[in-house]
């Protein structure tokens, strides 16, 4: 399939040829002819599916007929509200509007908190049909009334889901009674469970469902490696391997904010340029970091979840977890950073023993076991022991004795009986490629000492204590 079928205008052909796209990515060839026949849309699809252009190509079709060249800020009422998470998504939407729509004569802005308002109420003031916002800092402009919302055609949430996990919902609400009720509504989520689904039976009418598979859930673009290494040794071991590989990008995700930043300091004094992006940094730090990492000016940038969300740097070659997420779904969140639009790359997981559960509830969601390997004079300890028994197709069994099992997250011991296993729901799942076979015995461990047949003796260390999750204000 080509652009050309899809019924865009000569001007926004030409930006996407522009561009180098040859062919629409799944989502676009899906979501486009929805949009331009002015349905509301949901779509399961995650950054790096191509769905920015996916909802902002039919979008400025739609508004193109009537985009003038007055200079009269009310010739140009916002049109189109795009509400995203995070400042770094909103300033990269906004930014593929501007790309996508630079023949056109339609004006365009972002508006995010972390940075002087001013500006914005200027950019604000002179006119835009196409607003691109942070819940937060938009109903900060509703109060000082330098936005007006009562002439949107088209509102867009874009990584829904990201915005409710993040508390947006009572700012979501108020944004939506400020809105006209005719309109079109465009909703993107990577789940469609619990309150994304009641949110969207509120706002969407009749809404047709695109769901795409995550291309990097099980992409095969993406090699992904496990290295069993002891928590006092991570660094040594991060260190060592992007010299040794020379590795000359690489994005590392660290579980804290604090982390991040030491973990940049560390990697410097360890001869490795580094910079941090984290929500204690100011708007200016992050972008300046951002930046330098694009550029290849630093060779390593280290990221928390909230700050790298929806992070697009082309061509990304290495994401390395420092430490596992919480929870799974973030881990594939963080492995699409790399693999983009067929390009290839590597997620390397460093993984120490506290935690092989995490690891197994990710293995259960991609349905695989993953490949470890591990580097001479980085062997783990414990860990290398109890490593067999985290894998995929060894969650915990309910005939276990207790002493062997992990303990639930959150769960007590009932009685002496063992745990039941926690089940992952599927609906909380991000979209995923069908189910893949896990790896045939040897040959996804080819590199992993034969760990599987460590004696099975009852290790404390898998009672482990859970780790809280770290969340951050951006
Ligand atoms: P997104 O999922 O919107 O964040 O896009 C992910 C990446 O794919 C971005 O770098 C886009 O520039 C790129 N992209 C979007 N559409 C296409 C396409 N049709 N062909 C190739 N690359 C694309």
């Amino acid at each position: 399939m080509s652009f050309e079928t899809l019924g865009l205008s000569a001007e926004i052909l030409r930006a996407v040829a522009e561009q180098g796209y040859t062919e629409p990515t799944p989502i676009q060839a899906q979501a486009i002819p929805v949009v331009l026949q002015g349905r509301d849309l949901m779509g399961g699809a995650q950054t790096g599916t191509g769905k920015t252009a996916g909802f902002t190509l039919p979008l400025l079709q739609i508004l193109s007929p009537q985009a003038n060249t007055s200079t009269s800020p009310a010739k140009h009422p916002v049109r189109a509200l795009i509400l995203t998470p995070t400042r770094e998504l909103a300033i990269q939407v906004e930014e593929s509007v501007r790309t996508y729509g630079k023949f056109l004569p339609l004006k365009s802005t972002v508006v995010y908190g972390g940075v002087n308002i001013k500006e914005q109420i200027a950019a604000l003031k002179s006119g835009v049909e196409i607003l691109v916002a942070t819940p937060g800092r938009l109903l900060d402009h509703v109060e000082q009334k330098t936005v007006n919302l009562s002439r949107v055609e088209i509102l867009v949430l874009d990584e829904a889901d990201r915005m409710l996990d993040m508390g947006f919902l009572p700012d979501i609400k108020r944004i939506l009674a400020l809105l006209p009720a005719k309109r079109q509504n465009l909703l993107f989520s990577a789940t469609f469970a619990g309150e994304i689904k009641k949110l969207s039976d509120q706002l969407l009418t009749d809404p047709v469902l695109i769901e795409v598979a995550r291309r990097n859930a099980a992409n095969e673009n993406v090699t992904q490696t496990i290295y069993p290494v002891d928590p006092g040794r991570k660094r040594e071991l991060l260190a060592h391997l992007i010299k040794s590989e020379n590795m000359k990008q690489v994005l590392v995700f660290s579980r804290t904010k604090h982390g991040a930043g030491r973990l940049a300091q560390q990697l410097e004094h360890d001869g490795i340029s580094a910079t941090s992006i984290h929500g204690d940094k100011s708007q200016q730090q992050r972008t300046q970091a951002l930046t330098e990492f694009k550029e290849g000016t630093v060779r390593v940038l280290v990221a928390t979840d909230v700050a790298a969300r929806g992070l697009d740097i082309d061509q990304l070659p290495h994401v390395v977890n420092f430490e596992l997420p919480n929870v799974p779904e973030d881990y594939v969140h963080r492995i699409g950073r790399t693999g983009r639009a067929g390009s290839s790359g590597e997620a390397i997981s460093l993984v120490c023993a506290e935690e092989l559960r995490m690891l197994a509830d990710i293995e259960h969601m991609l349905k695989r076991e993953l490949p470890r390997k591990t580097v001479p004079g980085f062997e783990p300890g414990a860990a290398a022991q109890i490593e067999a028994r985290a894998g995929f197709g060894d969650r915990p069994r309910r005939d276990a004795r207790p002493a062997e099992r992990p303990r639930e997250r959150g769960t007590r011991d009932r009685g002496g009986k063992a745990p039941r296993s926690q089940p992952v729901n599927p609906l909380d799942l991000p979209y995923v490629t069908p189910p893949l076979q896990p790896s045939a015995p040897g040959q996804a461990n080819a590199d992993r000492p034969n760990l599987r047949q460590a004696p099975k003796k009852p290790i404390p260390a898998l009672l482990m204590r859970p780790v809280a999750p770290q969340s951050e204000e951006n």
